[in-house]
């Protein structure tokens, strides 16, 4: 790989520091200290250029150092950023900006209009850090999204995350259902059997619970894990439950089909890119206060990580009314189909907090669009271990299957 054969190389000519922060799949950043800069910078680009799909840039700095960035060609895809100069803005200030993007590998175009000036610079997508620091730059304007490897313009085809033998996304609605927090074997059992008779397979289930209160129910733990090992052995369920954090993931790994990040969670940036580091599909909830594009950055995370099994799930967002738990953009679902190529669920559970809305909502999912929905179940709401008000009994969740595979019909749907 890139990062084990480049530095040995560069070793020979000065000293090698690998800039982690950017060491993923679609970037790598070396530093190198040597005398000869000059020498240097002239004579690796034949070298590197050798090394098919990445670009590489250099920056040159006055402390003998040249900074060595790899990023992978996107093949098609371009980002346009637009620096709008201040009416103030000297010629001076116009070319320090252009010689800084110069020296970066871009080619800028200065465009004039009247006495308005703007930098127009086509980027593979990269951050160009600190531009607004220049004197006479008043505003930055992405006409891209920031996100690529998420993108639709990246992969034009649906994706479609496959879950043991379930798939979810280009014509399969998923259903993920269960119980908030995994309570007992029984429970879990009983619920199995309900998925079972359904012809479902993914079980919803969460050892460690993330409450927004520390005097609130957090989940069995590491014992709610092994519970749901059991469950998985003896039924054949394939389990969804969430890693709360780092330290937890290689546990929760062992036992998850699925590892969902809770919507407290979205930007646990930490945590991201360790799930980027596997392979298991991850479920990633939209923060409750978070837009769609930061929701799209975070999948970022985990796809630059190498990791391309992510599917969306919109979960409800905090608006000014309190009537409902919070306010389910199913909005979302449309634009992140548009945005992007990963799958995208519903949670009307945690989107409305209110067990009568479940029905409607989950429909109106599949009806708009969504790829699955992720419901709380229970043979006994009122009895269940957090979240009863907004969970279904078996009764009613059947009832529910019946109206989704009605509706599965008229949308040439596969429910699963
Ligand atoms: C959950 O699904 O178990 C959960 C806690 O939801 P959220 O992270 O969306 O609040
Ligand atoms: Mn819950």
């Amino acid at each position: 790989m890139i990062w084990q054969c480049i530095p040995a190389s560069l070793k020979k000519m000065g000293t090698v520091h690998e800039h982690s922060a950017f060491l993923s799949v679609q970037q790598v950043e070396f530093y190198l200290y040597s005398p000869f800069v000059k020498f240097v910078f002239w004579e690796l680009p034949p070298f590197f250029s050798a090394m098919p799909g990445w670009r590489v840039t250099f920056h040159k700095n006055r402390f003998a150092c040249v900074i060595i960035h790899f990023s992978r060609v996107m093949t098609g895809m371009i980002f346009v950023m637009l620096i709008f100069m201040k009416n103030s803005a000297s010629s001076g200030d116009i070319s320090r900006v252009v010689a800084h993007l110069e020296e970066q590998g871009f080619k800028p175009e200065v465009i004039t209009s009247g006495d308005s000036r703007m930098i127009q610079v086509a980027t593979d997508g990269r951050d160009i850090p600190s531009l607004e620091a220049f004197d006479g730059v008043n505003r930055i304007v992405h006409t891209e999204p920031r996100f690529r490897l998420a993108s639709r313009e990246f992969k034009k085809m649906d994706t479609v995350v496959e879950v043991g033998d379930r798939k979810i996304g280009g014509g399969n609605f998923c259903v993920i259902a269960g119980p908030c927090a995994v309570e007992s074997i029984e429970i879990a059992h009983e619920i199995a059997m309900v998925l079972a008779r359904e012809n479902l397979k993914l079980m919803r289930g969460g050892a460690f619970k993330p409450r927004t209160s520390p005097y609130s129910f957090q989940g069995l733990g590491y014992n709610g894990l092994e519970l749901l090992a059991e469950i998985r052995k003896k039924t054949g369920v394939l389990i969804v439950t969430e890693a709360i954090d780092v330290e937890s993931v290689d546990r929760v790994e062992k036992v998850a089909e699925m590892i969902q990040v809770g919507s407290r969670n979205m930007q646990n940036f930490s945590l991201l890119k360790r799930l980027g580091k596997i392979s298991k599909p991850i479920l990633l909830k939209r923060g409750m206060s978070s837009t769609i594009e930061e929701l799209l950055l975070a999948a970022e995370y985990i796809l630059s990580g190498g990791n391309n099994n992510v599917v969306l799930c919109e979960r409800g967002i905090r608006t000014f009314d309190s009537f409902t738990r919070n306010t389910l953009d199913l909005s979302a679902v449309p634009a992140l189909k548009e945005l992007s190529h990963l799958p995208v669920i519903v949670d009307p559970s945690h989107a409305t907090g209110r067990r009568s809305f479940i029905q409607p909502m989950s429909r109106a999912a599949m009806a708009c669009g969504a790829d699955g929905i992720l419901i709380e179940i229970h043979p006994h709401p009122e009895h269940a271990f957090s979240d009863g008000g907004q969970t279904l009994d078996l009764t009613e969740f059947k009832s529910l299957m019946g109206e989704l595979h009605e509706l599965a019909k008229i949308m040439k749907l596969k429910v699963n």
